[in-house]
């Protein structure tokens, strides 16, 4: 890119140059992306920890890119919500995913992803409900997962939001805990129902330091608010045994399955991971 620095001085960095192209390639394929069709949804397993069975599925977005082929959420995700597309791209997230979860059986709920964005000055409470009513889903099988980023402002709004929601019947979630400005304080004010302890945390377990503890005081003070505990991110029985002896009640990871297709959710609803 050519950037003239308030001191006059001009550089140019092809690397970088290419990069910026690529990045805005990127972000007019991703405006047409919807209407092409080319998102699909793939679905992770969270297991029961005492039980080993599935309880529930998290939906997680695709995009399959006419030219580059799969692209991860981690590098559109942030484009959606710069562009605001993401209202439209959580929207079918969000129907697709309750259409899905409405042919599972009944004791199996579906998790979704929102954005922080999707809430800004918009009326969730009447999407989800209209996803819900036209789904047939039972909102007691609606999982909405949020990061903590969407509590850093107007807390009484969003507390207000969030107990709308709750009225509607649908649980609530919080990602990603125990990275960027996790706080304890937010499991007392906010309803949630659910915390997701982060991979980042759960991948050094068990390190035989400090590591642990915090896991493990997350998963205590959780439980003294009433609230359940998903460990993510497990890959080893080793975490897994020290998660389901700490009293995690539910675990997702590779360890149990990779997201998989929506055609292969039958077989892994047979499926039994724990002794
Ligand atoms: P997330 O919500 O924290 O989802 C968990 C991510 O960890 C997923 O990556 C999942 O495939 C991956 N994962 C699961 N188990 C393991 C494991 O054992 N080891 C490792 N290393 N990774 C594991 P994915 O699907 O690439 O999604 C990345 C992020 O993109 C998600 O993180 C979420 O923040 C965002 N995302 C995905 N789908 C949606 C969506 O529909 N809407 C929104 N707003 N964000 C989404
Ligand atoms: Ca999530
Ligand atoms: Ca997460
Ligand atoms: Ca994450």
């Amino acid at each position: 890119t050519k950037a003239s620095g308030r001191g006059g001085y001009q550089f140019f960095d092809p690397a970088a140059d290419v990069r910026l192209q690529a990045l805005a390639d990127l972000k007019l394929s991703l405006r047409d992306a919807l209407a092409r069709d080319e998102f699909h949804l793939v679905y992770q397993p969270v297991i029961d920890a005492v039980q080993g069975t599935v309880s529930s599925f998290e939906a997680l977005i695709r995009w399959q890119h006419p030219e580059r082929g799969l692209v991860s959420p981690a590098d559109f995700i942030p484009l959606a919500e710069e562009t605001g597309w993401i209202i439209a791209i959580g929207g079918w997230v969000l129907r697709e995913a309750c259409k899905q979860a409405a042919t599972w059986p009944e004791g199996i709920s579906v998790a979704v992803n929102f954005s922080a964005v999707q809430f800004e000055g918009r009326n969730m409470e009447a999407e989800i409900g209209s996803a819900l009513k036209d789904s047939g889903l039972a909102p007691g099988r609606l999982v909405i997962e949020l990061t903590e980023t969407i509590l850093l402002q107007d807390d009484d709004a969003k507390n207000k939001a969030l107990r709308a929601l709750r009225g509607l019947g649908v649980r609530i979630a919080m990602d990603d805990f125990g990275t960027g400005y996790s706080s304890l304080g937010y499991l007392r004010r906010f309803p949630f129902d659910t915390i997701k302890i982060d991979q980042s945390l759960v991948r050094g377990l068990p390190d035989g330091a400090g590591g642990d503890a915090i896991v493990y005081a997350v998963i205590s003070l959780a439980h003294s608010l009433g609230i359940s505990v998903t460990a993510e991110g497990v890959e080893t029985p080793a975490q897994f045994e020290l998660l389901r002896q700490q009293g995690a009640s539910h675990v997702q990871g590779y360890l149990f399955s990779r997201p998989v297709q929506a055609s292969e959710i039958p077989s892994l609803l047979t499926r039994r991971f724990a002794e």
